[in-house]
């Protein structure tokens, strides 16, 4: 049984039938999905939620489908882990990494978000299935599209990492590379999707999309035994993660499946992609475009399509904005590795280092719970963090090469020691 009811305007709240449409014809403001909540709360329970395969369709009244799930049979319900050694670094008492580097299966968070669209696109009839990228979407538009046996087009802008090109191409679709930034790469998609009717995930399709990203916050309230964390941290791109995990936790609360005050939600962009941050430092309601640069690439966008939705959360919630700069961002990538074994690409390094940033300012108190999102996986972005590593010790085959080299190393001896 579906609770969707339908879209309605984000910002002027007119009404809109659920088909692929996009933008408020009356204010141009984007729409969002509607359910009968009242119907949720009467049907949907912790227990019912928690007897459930451990994918993101285990919230589908939350979601915006009408019929069955077509695909993310293994999205979403990523591991939540509780980071003590990370925390001891940055000095906190409870510190969790929501783990979207594992997501299936492309390994980043785009996988909620098009099992989302993609489902609902089937329901619409659509055949031809694309997005506009920074590359992660592109890897998971292709590899659900694969599955569900629909014509493919991913559009990137022309520079991005090999192994993100590689993880779409794999798939079989038509990856176009476009001269341009992302945003270039953006309005001309906008263009394609209104000439042919092609569904594109996060531009016509994105009230669909969006709703994937609730998910995430659903997870951790549940992996949390039903509770709020203090504190989210969440890097921003186009804008939709950051609103929908707080649409997500308000959701929650309104249906009765979880009490207790609202997390405070954090924004982390790169420093040379900040659009975001900034209008939250010069109180601004819309953000400024800008000319991104930085080599957290898959966060560089530089006009965000829900700028205006981060905003407003991130003030409703109480929360703030840091920004790291490409060294931060390095160094925090091979923190993370170095404390937990998660290896993350520059957008997770991104969000970590906007953290520490956070805790240092004391807008993240030492004692408060904290979730900070690793969105991405950090091999497929290999090269960016390569250079800055100890490189492999090289020896020849025999035992007295290698007793020759361990001679000098106090570290070994201790460990042989201890045994
Ligand atoms: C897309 C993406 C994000 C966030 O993007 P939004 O457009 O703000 O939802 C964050 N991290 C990674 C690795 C991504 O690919
Ligand atoms: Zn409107």
């Amino acid at each position: 049984m579906s609770f969707f009811t339908g879209l309605r305007c984000s910002l002027c709240h007119e009404p809109f039938s659920a088909t692929a449409l996009y933008v408020c014809d009356k204010c141009l403001g984007p729409l969002e999905a509607m359910y009968d909540y009242d119907g949720i709360r009467g049907a949907v329970t912790r227990e019912l939620i928690e007897a459930r395969p451990p994918n993101l369709w285990r919230y589908r009244e939350l979601l915006p489908i009408e019929g069955r799930p077509r695909t993310g049979f293994h999205s979403g319900w990523t591991p939540l882990i509780r980071a003590d050694r990370l925390a001891r670094e940055l000095g906190l008492r409870e510190l969790y990494i929501k783990d979207d580097s594992v997501n299936h299966p492309t390994l980043s968070y785009k996988d909620r978000v098009v099992s989302v669209a993609a489902t609902r696109a089937v329901e619409l009839g659509v055949t031809i299935f694309g997005c506009a990228s920074t590359g992660n979407l592109g890897n998971s538009v292709a590899a659900h599209a694969a599955r569900l046996g629909l014509h493919c087009y991913v559009f990137i802008p022309h520079d991005l990492e090999p192994g993100k090109v590689t993880g779409s191409a794999v798939s079989g679709p038509h990856v176009v590379a476009i001269e341009g930034n992302y945003d270039d790469v953006n309005r001309l998609c906008t263009q394609v999707g209104d000439r042919y009717g092609w569904g594109f995930a996060n531009i016509n399709l994105r009230a669909y999309y969006a709703e994937g990203a609730k998910t995430l916050g659903f997870e951790v309230v549940e992996q949390l035994g039903w509770r709020f964390p203090r504190h989210l941290v969440s890097p921003v791109a186009g804008g939709t993660l950051l609103p929908r995990i707080g649409r997500g936790f308000r959701e929650l609360r309104d249906i009765g499946l979880v009490g207790g005050e609202l997390p405070r939600i954090h924004a982390a962009q790169a420093a040379g992609c900040a659009p975001v941050v900034h209008a939250l430092r010069e109180g601004l309601e819309h953000p400024e475009p800008v000319k991104p640069d930085t080599i957290a690439k898959s966060i560089a966008i530089g006009n965000p399509a829900d700028g205006y939705h981060v905003l407003r959360t991130v003030r409703e919630t109480g929360g703030s904005g840091a920004t790291a700069t490409d060294s931060e961002i390095l160094d925090a990538v091979g923190l993370l590795a170095r404390t937990e074994g998660i290896f993350t690409e520059p957008a997770g390094g991104t969000t970590l280092a906007a953290a520490m940033h956070l805790i240092r300012d004391g807008v993240i108190a030492h004692d408060e719970s904290v979730v900070i999102c690793i969105t991405g996986n950090g091999y497929k972005t290999a090269d960016a963090v390569g250079g800055g590593l100890r490189p492999p010790v090289r020896l020849g085959r025999s035992l007295a090469e290698f007793e020759a080299f361990v001679a000098g190393r106090h570290d070994v001896h201790q460990q042989v020691g201890d045994a």
